[in-house]
């Protein structure tokens, strides 16, 4: 792949989706109706428009998150679509951001144009830094660990709400292109 957009790789629970509002169904844990985070939706319609790449890197049921990309008119917006539940391992696991690339045909030379998105810093954060991507923190839900304990769950970026992904993206591509002059 060519260019300098960055690629990005989201989280879904409480970075695209208020786990606040998941509504599950009893008997097997999927989850039928979810609300965004206010803004996440927009952003990550804007950066979809804009013509960047974009994972889902998420821990859960594949059903679950059908569901509410559907409910929240988000299933379009993934290239490709990277679930716990397929792999029978969660993150940190090197396995879904390996199988990330490889749905998007990236190799190791793209790991400096992607980014990852998410809330927790055991998973999301740790979980990039160790494959060798850069992470940024959405600190928006203290339902799971985001306070660091160690500098591999240190995110490169650190936001409190979804629309500063917009700025960052374009701050963070104006540094690639420089880089690449
Ligand atoms: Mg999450």
């Amino acid at each position: 792949m060519t260019g300098q957009k960055l690629i990005i790789f989201t989280d879904i629970g409480d970075t695209i989706i208020d786990e606040s509002t998941e509504v599950r169904k009893v008997d097997k844990g999927v989850v039928y109706h979810a609300s965004c985070i206010p803004g996440a939706r927009e952003t990550m319609i804007s950066l979809y428009e804009s013509g960047h790449t974009i994972a889902m890197v998420a821990d859960g049921l594949k059903e679950s998150f059908r569901n509410t990309m559907e409910e929240n008119g988000l299933s379009y917006i993934f290239s490709a679509r990277v679930i716990s539940e397929e792999f029978g391992v969660e993150k940190p696991s090197s396995v879904l951001f390996q199988a990330a690339m490889d749905r998007l045909g990236l190799t190791e030379a793209d790991k400096g144009r992607i980014i990852m998105i998410g809330n927790n810093v055991e998973r999301d954060i740790a979980g990039a830094k160790r494959f060798g991507i850069r992470s940024v923190q959405l600190v928006w839900s203290k339902r799971h660990p985001f306070q660091p304990t160690c500098p591999e769950e240190e995110a490169d970026y650190r936001i409190h709400h979804p629309q500063e992904l917009l700025d960052l993206v374009s701050r963070l591509e104006g540094e690639l292109q420089r880089k690449k002059a």
